[in-house]
């Protein structure tokens, strides 16, 4: 059984990169494209276990060509694909990604497939694995009902849950079974309606969301780094000082490795140190689940 169980989707993620992210109505010429495994659920999953740590990966997928490349990732990483259903009926997700090649930076549109069709009795089949597991991760990219569901069993059976609120949407009722809560700047702006641009900002948006009734919260900030609260203790870590090439997945990486030290029973603040290194190093590489680093990287 695994430590840590992840739901959440696969996508192939189709990136382009160029000197900029083509404005609305704008053409330009990249300079190369790539096809690799991406969706959040999927990042965090392989990001575990190139750390060292036991994951389950629960998610639906389609029976084509990105299904393929889905299961072959899984198995690459040594994540078992016991809690994939495939579904012939559906598309395997994909995802537009444009890369600005200068600073790394990204804009993305996830077409979810398969997974959007993911209902609660399906995933009953799978639930075992969550009950059975000490952690319980996942975002905001399967059904919110699936997601809510899975949030109250792993809560019911004593696992830690954190919820990487991504893409951010309204989650009324989710928040009594949070125990982390990680958005990072624009989703805390979407759950406060508080524009973070500093630590300072960071630190009130985080205070208005544990009023909300989450119990830890941690803002991760991008190349400035994070914030964390849990209402009595603040850690403010600075980013290390990369230069990215490609900042896709990065809250990916910092999730997984968040998941993986808070596995290993670490105290807090180490958990965000690892975490925010497996953050940053996952920007060295292009890509989003091809660039989450091994154990050997830290
Ligand atoms: P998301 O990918 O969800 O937008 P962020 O951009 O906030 O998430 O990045 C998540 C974490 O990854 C940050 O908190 C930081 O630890 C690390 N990180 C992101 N970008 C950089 C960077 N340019 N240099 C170093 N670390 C980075």
């Amino acid at each position: 059984m695994s430590d840590i169980s992840v739901l959440g989707i696969f996508v192939a993620d189709i990136s382009f990169s160029g000197s900029k992210i083509p404005a609305i109505g704008e053409t330009i010429l990249g300079t190369k494209y790539n096809i690799g495994p991406g969706g959040k659920g999927c990042n965090q999953a392989i990001a575990i276990a190139r750390l060292g740590g036991k994951v389950s990966f629960i998610s639906k997928i389609g029976k084509d060509n990105y299904g393929e490349l889905a299961l072959k990732t899984l198995k690459k990483n040594n994540i078992s694909t016991t809690n994939i259903i495939q579904d012939e009926n559906f598309q395997t997700g994909v995802a537009g990604i444009l890369v600005d090649q200068s600073s790394g930076k990204n804009a993305i549109n996830v077409i979810t497939g398969a997974p959007s069709s993911l209902t609660t009795k399906e995933l009953d089949n799978h639930i075992d694995t969550i009950k059975k597991s000490k952690i319980f991760l996942t975002q905001l990219e399967v059904p919110k009902e699936v997601t809510l569901h899975c949030l109250k069993v792993a809560k019911e059976n004593n696992c830690l849950t954190i919820l990487n609120p991504a893409p951010a949407s309204e989650i009324k009722g989710f928040f009594d079974y949070i125990d982390y809560f990680t958005p990072n700047e624009t989703e805390a702006e979407f759950y406060t309606g508080i524009k973070i641009t500093n630590e300072k900002e960071a630190k009130v948006a985080a205070e208005k969301i544990l009023g909300m009734g989450i119990k830890k919260v941690v803002i991760t900030l991008g190349e400035k780094g994070l914030f964390y609260t849990d209402g009595k203790e603040e850690i403010y870590l600075k980013a290390d000082n990369f230069k990215a090439i490609d900042t896709t997945g990065a809250g990916d990486a910092f999730n997984g490795g968040l998941a993986f030290a808070l596995s290993q029973k670490k105290p807090i603040e180490e958990c965000l140190k690892i975490a925010n290194r497996v953050g940053g190093l996952s920007t060295l590489k292009q890509g989003a689940g091809n660039a989450m680093p091994y154990k050997k990287d830290l």
